[in-house]
């Protein structure tokens, strides 16, 4: 017999199974040797009062044999002869989009602008070690696309409970941890993600997929308002009936080839600002109360959101035990973003600190307005460039303190940011609309964390890459573009998503309208 039991425990029973089964076996009335099997399905962290408690909730089994397995909701079978369909970009999007192909029974053929990913992960050292940036590998473009090498936070906002699992479970089932799927917070870690990514490209590989690396799109071939197939850097034609587009926010020139070829794309709001970063026993001592963590506690985290002059002014994609990374690219450009490993060992606390960016806050752009905002983000990492580290990726950067005063750091705090920071006057330089409201965000989060306002605390600039400023316009029903039949702009690039779970979510829904096409439905 299977039971559902929810308990609150002290973190150190909650590690243990021997120490949480016994209360569990209390509230259900049995004898604890009674229970043959337990697993978590929900775990989540109380830390509102000093007396902190973890909250489960557990399923229980008292049959002999304990649980049998649960069948695996995932049909991956074998596509060789079955109809292609192109994938551009092998980011979440475009990874979770090929494997929805080969479940519904098409052939994913993909494209990918940058190196696999174990080849990526050397060009990346290169960058932090020597600063030499790669326009093709990097921490934005290659096998995995943003996310291989991000935080590999699995939280979203979608609501859709049955759509988040069906990822979490794909997720598992290519090699990340079991504690995901019952998490409040699921993380899998930057130094996890690329056997998780190496698995997905093994299932493809087998079922007959195509994968095809430092292979970027140049040209889209469309005739007659229909996608016919796209050509390649080196001048390789690629043809299918369907093209599911999701190549992130960062490629700027599909933006700009789509606007040369009159294709509609739209400018969007987006998020711009600051990653700040403190010391990580600080943002534990003010989560927990001034308790030491201890071993059973996670690395403390925040979320911190306000209003200020009729702009959201909110923290995000916090690390903790992380570090802050050089995100930029394409060269002189200096963007920075945020990643912890599955540990969160790290002794540093960072998130990305934006402020609200809307239509009616940026320059316009006469000769193409859709890409104003694109433009504006755009010549922020150019200025952050030219404030940091003019010939590498060393970024500038301010105490958090003295930024929101308006002077410049004297002398700057350490941080993890390993290609090196530089003294500037973000607050000079910086958008003067952006600056105050960032400067009054920083004071109420001050007020809404006591200490979070730390002489230890730094601010790096520029956190430029939170969201698309740009909008490929699509159907809502058949999810195509808007203009071109057979094209299925996708993910966070298309501006339908923002983040890895969202954009996977996605992926999988442009693969099942473009698979129903060829009258495959779902298996
Ligand atoms: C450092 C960092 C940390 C992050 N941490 C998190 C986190 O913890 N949790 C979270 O939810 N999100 C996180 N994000 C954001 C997340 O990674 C993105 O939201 C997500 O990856 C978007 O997925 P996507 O598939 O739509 O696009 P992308 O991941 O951007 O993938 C696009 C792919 O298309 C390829 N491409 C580009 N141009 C071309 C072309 N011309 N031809 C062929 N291929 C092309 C790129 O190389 C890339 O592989 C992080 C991002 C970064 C940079």
């Amino acid at each position: 017999m299977r039971h559902r039991v929810s308990l609150t425990a002290a973190p150190q029973e909650a590690a243990a199974q021997s120490l949480y089964i016994p209360i569990a076996a209390r509230k259900l009335g049995i004898p604890p040797g009674e229970i043959t099997a337990a697993r978590i399905t929900r775990k989540s962290i109380d830390a509102r009062s000093r007396r902190i408690r973890v909250n489960l909730e557990l399923e229980v089994s008292t049959d002999p044999a304990g649980f049998s397995p649960a069948p695996l909701p995932l049909h991956y079978r074998s596509v060789h002869n079955q109809p292609p369909v192109l994938v551009v970009g092998a980011g979440p999007a475009g990874l979770f989009a090929a494997l929805r192909l080969v479940e519904l029974g098409c052939r994913p053929i993909v494209i990918e602008r940058g190196r696999e990913v174990r080849t990526r992960r050397k060009d990346i050292a290169r960058l932090l070690r020597q600063h030499t940036l790669d326009p093709d590998s990097n921490y934005g473009f290659g096998e995995g696309g943003a996310g291989a090498f991000s935080d590999g936070k699995l939280y979203t906002r979608s609501r859709k409970r049955g759509d988040v699992q069906r990822i979490l479970a794909i997720l598992h089932h290519h090699g990340a941890a079991a504690e995901i799927l019952f998490e409040t917070q699921p993380h899998i870690g930057t130094n996890k993600l690329p056997g998780i990514i190496r698995n997905i490209r093994a299932t493809l590989l087998e079922a007959g997929g195509e994968i095809h690396f430092e292979t970027p799109l140049t040209e889209f071939i469309i005739n007659a308002g229909i996608i016919q197939g796209v050509r390649t850097r080196g001048g390789a034609t690629f043809k299918a009936a369907a093209t599911i587009l999701a190549t992130g926010h960062s490629a700027r020139d599909i933006y700009q080839g789509l606007q040369r070829d009159g294709i509609a794309i739209e400018p969007k709001p987006f998020a711009m600002g600051v990653r700040v970063e403190h010391p990580q026993r600080l943002i534990d001592r003010i989560q927990y109360h001034g308790q030491p963590r201890g071993p059973y506690l996670p690395a403390a985290a925040y979320r911190l959101v306000t209003q200020v002059d009729g702009r959201g002014v909110y923290s995000f994609c916090m690390c903790p035990g992380g570090f802050i990374v050089p995100a930029a690219t394409g060269p002189g450009e200096v963007v920075v973003n945020g990643m912890s490993p599955a540990k969160r060992n790290s002794p540093f606390a960072n998130a990305g600190v934006v402020v609200e960016i809307r239509l009616a806050d940026i320059p316009p752009m006469d000769a193409a307005p859709a890409l104003a905002g694109l433009a504006y983000q755009a010549g922020l990492e150019r200025e952050a460039f030219n404030h940091g580290g003019r010939h590498g990726q060393t970024a500038p950067a301010q105490c958090l303190r003295d930024f929101v005063a308006g002077r410049l750091s004297a002398d700057l705090p350490a941080t993890s940011y390993l290609p090196g920071v530089v003294s500037s006057p973000l607050h000079a330089w910086l958008p003067a609309a952006i600056v105050a409201r960032l400067q009054q965000g920083f004071r109420v989060f001050g007020k809404q964390l006591k200490g979070f306002m730390s002489g230890e605390a730094v601010v790096l600039a520029v956190e430029s890459r939170t969201s698309s400023p740009v909008r490929i316009p699509r159907h809502p029903e058949s999810l195509q573009h808007q203009q071109v039949q057979g094209l299925y702009p996708c993910g966070e690039g298309a501006g339908y998503a923002g983040g890895i779970v969202s954009s996977a979510i996605d992926g999988e829904r442009c693969a099942e309208k473009a698979a129903a096409v060829f009258g495959k439905t779902s298996p």
